[in-house]
């Protein structure tokens, strides 16, 4: 059976989504080494306790993530839910690697990527044209009206999106960003786009939807980044021969 050192899949996995590339909220790479090989991997999207058991029932010698730990801002001591998840993985010789932002912006296996192609829109460049590894993007579709958009979201993610309308009855131009980038909506609108879609919403979304006049679709942070860290875990499969299993930890979120 084939197996990697924790380091080594790091390494590779830095190298294929340009990790070092970013500035990000979060270290990216290997989180928890275990010091253990690696033969088989548990993906998911956040490495939650539930993950984490799941893996230990898979005999699972690391898990992969979008959304790791160690986030800016956050209380840094190992206690409480965090010290639980860590002291569960260094417990069961887990290793944790999480890949954030990397794994958003990557044009194949990244989030919008695998959403954009799931949609049937086509990548043509960034929300902000000045990023090299673009995080947000602007993509096309045959015009489509926007009811028959939501329908295809509806079944496509298994998922009702939240809409706020802006009265575009048929679009063409669509900005994407998976997760917790309901503020870029306005340079959605800036770049020309009649419909934003990203996972989560605030307050302040609907007036900026109403005010900009760009239609506004919420689609589910969790249901958003399904698809980032399940292609990337196929490509480590198929590249490198590891045994790879997706997980879902369900989130209405
Ligand atoms: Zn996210």
């Amino acid at each position: 059976m084939i197996e990697i050192s924790p380091s080594a899949l790091e390494q590779w996995c830095n190298d294929y989504l340009k990790a070092n590339e970013f500035k990000d909220y979060c270290p990216n790479g290997l989180q928890v080494d275990a010091a253990v090989p690696i033969k088989k991997i548990i993906t998911g999207v956040t490495a939650t306790q539930n993950l984490i058991d799941a893996a230990i029932e898979h005999q699972a010698d690391a898990v992969l993530v979008h959304h790791g730990y160690f986030w800016k801002g956050e209380s840094e001591p190992l206690t409480g839910m965090k010290g639980k998840r860590i002291r569960t993985l260094f417990q069961n010789n887990l290793s944790l690697l999480a890949y954030h932002l990397p794994l958003d912006a990557h044009p194949v296996v990244g989030n919008n990527a695998v959403l954009a192609n799931l949609l049937d829109l086509k990548i043509i460049g960034a929300l902000y044209p000045e990023e090299k590894y673009p995080v947000g993007n602007i993509a096309q579709c045959d015009p489509i009206s926007i009811d028959d958009f939501i329908d295809k979201v509806r079944v496509r993610l298994q998922r009702s999106p939240t809409h706020i309308s802006a009265n575009n009855r048929f679009i063409s131009k669509v900005g994407i960003c998976t997760g917790g980038a309901q503020d870029m909506i306005e340079q959605a609108a800036k770049m020309g786009c009649q419909l934003y879609l990203s996972g989560e919403i605030s307050e302040r979304t609907t007036h900026s939807a109403r005010e900009l006049g760009i239609d506004y679709l919420a689609c589910g942070h969790h249901a958003t980044e399904m698809g980032g860290i399940k292609a990337l875990g196929e490509v480590i499969k198929n590249i490198l021969g590891l045994e790879v299993t997706f997980i879902d930890d369900p989130n209405p979120a």
